[in-house]
């Protein structure tokens, strides 16, 4: 059960007093709050957790000091989509907005290489009126002997080059906690001229401890990548872990299943899924087309197997892609051969608009015909 308390309750008021008093005293709860600081106002919910079913809802909600109520199910109890809940789906982050019902694209360097290469990247993406881009800095390879990124070496470059250009928030993996602070330390040393998303690779889904730390921060917001070889339940308990520590600025990304079922493509792409987890969850939902498919290449209709299966996340709401392009592909040191060339940007921009024009088209449908306040 979540008790939402009335906006910027006063902590020292006889309002907040009764209610917290009136919880204290039941001995198989207990309370956890969580304090949202928006720019508007605060919120502070709190958690209750035991034996809630002894509790009765509409005597809590009686109390001046609550807003509302809502019950959880067992699962998900932050991240999760309740009854009756009316809690805010979606997050600004330096000025960009993360949500459910919106679109945006990451579009760059699976990992940095050389500052030419992140400038001509990031250049056209300004040209091209995007303001996000994805750049790896700390990679996790298979292999001991593979390049394993340029680390904190390069972010002052890639920090300076993206307020040079306009780009407003980088989408970055890391490893290991360390690395915010070296993040968070480049930052500060260029004059914070940008944001970043903290990405969490499918190889560190399950990483417990880095989750945990991850999301006792609440500078960045999270990418958690789904694990590429667990349950949907077990990812999204992993986002459940990284909202329990009480960062909720997190989105959700598919990224395919590692299985030899989805051969040729690197991996089983899991698009279907992009409804299922707006169904379970508040999270925006990610789509991460270049290491589903892994390759360029193209069908018999001209387009890319990448193209079709991003119009196929898109077409079905996504609300973020991650994809990877490279100046020239031949020379990246990672994942060159699924990366799309610059000069390509256009037509996949062009061809992801198409498909979001048709969502949109189609959740316009739905709810003029009442399909939608079935779903609730
Ligand atoms: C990446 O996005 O660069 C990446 C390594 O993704 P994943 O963790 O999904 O393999
Ligand atoms: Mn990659």
């Amino acid at each position: 059960m979540i008790v939402i308390l009335q906006p910027d309750i006063d902590k020292n008021g006889a309002e907040y007093r009764e209610i917290v008093d009136f919880l204290s005293a039941k001995s198989d709860i207990t309370m956890r709050f969580h304090e949202e600081i928006g720019t508007q106002q605060t919120l502070t919910e709190v958690y209750l957790v035991g034996n809630t079913a002894s509790l009765d809802r509409d005597e809590i909600e009686s109390f001046p000091g609550v807003d509302r109520v809502v019950r959880v199910s067992r699962e998900y109890r932050v991240i999760g989509r309740h009854r009756d809940d009316t809690r805010t789906v979606g997050f600004e982050y330096n000025g960009v907005y993360f949500g459910q019902e919106n679109l945006q694209i990451f579009a760059g360097l699976c990992a940095v290489d050389t500052p030419q290469h992140v400038e001509e990247m990031m250049r056209a993406l300004r040209d091209h009126g995007q303001v996000c881009t994805r750049m790896g800095a700390y990679k996790p390879r298979t292999s001991p002997y593979a390049f394993q990124g340029h680390g904190k070496d390069c972010l002052p470059y890639v920090f300076e080059l993206a307020g040079k250009y306009g780009i407003k928030v980088i989408a970055m993996e890391i490893t290991h906690e360390d690395h915010i602070d070296q993040i968070n330390e480049a930052l500060e040393q260029t004059g914070r001229p940008t944001g970043v998303l903290l990405q969490i690779g499918t190889r560190n889904t399950q990483n417990f401890e880095l989750l945990k730390n991850v999301g006792r921060q609440r500078e960045f917001p999270v990418l958690l990548k789904r694990g590429f070889g667990i349950t949907l339940e077990e990812s999204l308990n992993a986002a459940e872990y990284l909202a329990s520590e009480g960062n909720r600025k997190i989105i959700f990304g598919l990224r395919g299943m590692k299985t030899n079922m989805g051969d040729p493509h690197r991996n089983f792409v899991d698009f279907a899924h992009v409804p299922v987890i707006k169904r379970l969850t508040r999270m925006p939902v990610c789509i991460d087309p270049s290491h589903s498919v892994g390759s360029r290449d193209r069908a018999p209709d001209g387009l890319l197997d990448v193209h079709h299966v991003t119009a196929q996340g898109v077409i079905a709401g996504a609300n973020m892609i991650l994809v990877d392009f490279h100046p020239n592909p031949a020379t990246a040191l990672v994942d060159g051969p699924q990366a799309l060339t610059l000069e390509e940007l256009p037509f996949f921009l062009e061809d992801v608009q198409i498909a979001r024009t048709a969502y949109e088209q189609r959740r316009e449908r739905a709810q003029a015909a009442g399909m939608e306040t079935a779903a609730r």
